[in-house]
């Protein structure tokens, strides 16, 4: 489970994000610096300072982060800052931003395009792997529709088939699948019944007030009561949920 806001914006809202989610089991916490948004007028994201907060905020909550990269130029600050870079939908064939992203040697999470074939997220994956980095996670997202009812079509049978084609991890979003946070859960406890080998879920400490897809974002309880409802799942694919780092503490100094 990786979980966190949309975007990064404050070291208070990173701080208590990642400590939550942690607490409530995710194995990993996410959060953009680098924000493609559709209009250029829309936050954009803290950039460096961003990292650096979801850095600290990880290291204090005892998870790894992740952070999407826009351009090849942030690749040597999310190096040195962050345990896995994303790529996200709208990159997914910036060939070029994929090698150079593969050669970090950092994992990298590779988003499907909203109107990519199968085919197409794999040869995207196969531009990684072939500059020696093995360590790529795909992850359906939800593909462009006809009903804007939902914000995307996400495409169980894709992620599936993807699994079959392919050794890698194929994990879902079904945040971004949604746009709609009373839809998330139920497409998360589907996805994983199905045989997703990971969720990636947007969490805020008030949705109602993110800067960026708030509309989809889950906020604490609603997070809290999802994992609840998603052990049986879990379990039925025999995944353990991280213990929080701070009971991990606990028990080191006895
Ligand atoms: C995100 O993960 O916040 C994001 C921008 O997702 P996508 O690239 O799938 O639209
Ligand atoms: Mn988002």
């Amino acid at each position: 489970m990786i979980a966190g806001p949309c975007a990064i914006e404050s070291r208070a809202q990173i701080d208590l994000t990642a400590k939550f989610v942690a607490s409530a089991g995710a194995a990993m916490v996410r959060g953009g610096a680098y924000k493609p948004r559709t209009s250029p007028y829309a936050f954009q994201g803290l950039g460096e300072e961003g990292v650096k907060l979801i850095a600290a905020a990880c290291q204090a909550a005892g998870l790894p982060a992740v952070v999407e990269a826009l351009a090849e130029t942030q690749l040597l600050v999310l190096d040195w800052y962050v345990d896995m870079i994303q790529i996200g939908a709208r990159n997914m064939q910036n060939f070029t931003l994929l090698q150079a992203a593969a050669r970090t040697g950092k994992p990298v999470l590779l988003k499907r395009a909203p109107f990519a074939t199968l085919d197409e997220v794999l040869y995207a994956a196969e531009y990684i792997l072939l500059e020696g980095n093995p360590n790529v996670v795909l992850c359906e997202r939800g593909v462009r529709g006809f009903d804007p009812q939902t914000r995307n079509l996400f495409d169980l049978g894709g992620a599936l088939r993807l699994k079959e084609l392919t050794h890698l991890p194929v994990i879902a979003d079904p945040s971004h699948a949604a746009g709609h946070r009373d839809l998330v859960p139920a497409l998360a406890r589907v996805a994983v019944a199905a045989g997703a080998d990971g969720l990636l879920v947007e969490v805020h400490p008030n949705p109602e007030k993110a800067w960026s897809d708030g509309e989809q974002s889950l906020d604490f309880a609603e997070f809290d009561e999802m994992m609840a409802l998603m052990e049986p799942y879990f379990a039925l694919r025999g995944f353990a949920l991280s213990e929080p780092a701070s009971v991990r503490s606990m028990e080191a100094v006895g």
